[in-house]
């Protein structure tokens, strides 16, 4: 952020703050947002997304700041006259209404004319696959049906800009996962820019082209998912996406190695200069990226001098794809391990109590920032 302007920006949010009565809950948020990007707002309760969503969509007014949409300031822009449709996380589609009176609703409110209208209806009904569907009450349809009505109905007034807001919380688990490749693959087709709030992270690294996390009223970190995932700008976001074993230490000006409390060695960083003048630090290392073998005796010669650990194996929670391992270390602290389980056996050979070592390449430690 900062710096010269995203000349391909949609949407442009400088300084907005909101206030309600005494509680801040959007703070100083500058934020670009390209055309035709997938971009979603992420972070817990109460964090001020659906707030800022709100404000891009005209529901409600920043205390200070501007937002533009398309290099024009929405400012004194109504709802109803911006170039942005929002699609509500309750879908709010009118009972008593097919599904195609449902879709057709607003360009009759805009007064398109029959045969525009019925063509845009068949077509945005085409796109959400629900092209044999128009004739049904909501109440004919399932769940997922419905979640892609509204959408329809959003698309079919052709915004610039789409606000969803947490539009998969309705759905169960399986049907979540299959409806965020629909609307990728919708919002790839149509090329609309979307802004997703959601407080699920996996939905926010499906989706997305780019995320901001937030907290407080602030946006934390800026990035596509991978690199919030992999870089994340502080302890904050790295435990908020994902899991990640933490660990204090001091940084060792001589050796560049920082040791931590509860690990056998020091932690060895591939880029010594991740650590910057910081003396005191913490380090982050994803589940993902440890090894975890059985260790056959006493930890003796051989083993590595430095990013390493050893434990007990505590609590195994098997997920078909995955085993997590919950390692005990000898005071106490506790570090997860993932591993994929790529064969079918079932004579695992880790199992609760083991003695066990955990290692890792230089590269996966990441120095986290307070
Ligand atoms: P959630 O995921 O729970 O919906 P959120 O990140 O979307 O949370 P917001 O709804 O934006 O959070 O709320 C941010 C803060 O502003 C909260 O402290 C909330 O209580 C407060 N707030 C939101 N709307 C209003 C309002 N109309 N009047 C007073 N306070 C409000």
């Amino acid at each position: 952020m900062g710096g010269a302007p995203d000349t391909d920006a949609l949407v442009s949010i400088q300084g907005v703050v909101k206030d309600f009565g005494g509680v801040r809950a959007v703070d100083t948020v500058d934020l670009e947002i390209r055309r035709g990007e997938f971009f979603s707002l992420l972070g817990g309760s109460g964090c001020g997304k659906t707030t800022l969503l709100r404000m891009l969509g005209g529901f409600e007014t920043p205390t200070s700041g501007r937002i533009l949409i398309d290099g024009q300031d929405m400012v004194d822009v109504p709802a109803y006259r911006r170039p942005v449709n929002m699609m509500f996380q309750s879908y709010a589609l009118f009972p008593h209404m097919s599904v195609e009176r449902n879709v057709a609703f607003g360009l009759e409110q805009d007064r398109v004319g029959r045969a525009e209208r019925d063509q845009r209806v068949t077509e945005a009904l085409d796109m959400v696959q629900l092209g044999d569907f128009g004739r049904r009450k909501p109440h004919q349809l399932s769940g997922g049906q419905r979640q892609r009505v509204a959408l329809a109905r959003a698309l079919v007034k052709r915004p610039k800009l789409l606000l969803l807001d947490e539009p998969l919380a309705a759905l169960d688990r399986k049907l979540r996962e299959k409806t965020q490749f629909e609307l990728a693959n919708i919002q790839e087709k149509v090329g609309i820019t979307f802004i997703m709030v959601t407080h699920d992270q996996e939905e926010a690294m499906t989706l997305s082209d780019r995320l901001a996390v937030m907290n407080a009223g602030k946006i934390i970190q800026v990035g596509t998912p991978g690199d919030i995932y992999e870089f994340p700008a502080n302890r904050l976001v790295g435990e908020f996406i994902g899991t990640i074993n933490v660990f204090e230490g001091r940084a060792d000006p001589t050796s560049g190695l920082v040791r931590c409390d509860g690990l056998d060695t020091p932690i060895r960083l591939e880029d010594q200069a991740d650590i910057g003048a910081a003396t005191d630090l913490a380090i982050g290392i994803r589940p993902e990226k440890m090894r975890i073998r059985k260790l056959a005796g006493a930890r003796g010669d051989g083993a590595p001098d430095v990013n390493c650990l050893s434990g007990h194996i505590e609590d195994i929670a098997y997920l078909g794809d995955l085993s997590i391992f919950h390692v005990r270390l000898a005071d106490g602290r506790k570090v997860q391990v993932s591993r994929t389980n790529i064969t079918r056996r079932r004579d695992e050979p880790l199992t609760w109590e083991d003695a066990v070592a955990v290692d890792w390449d230089a590269a996966a430690p990441v120095v986290l920032r307070q």
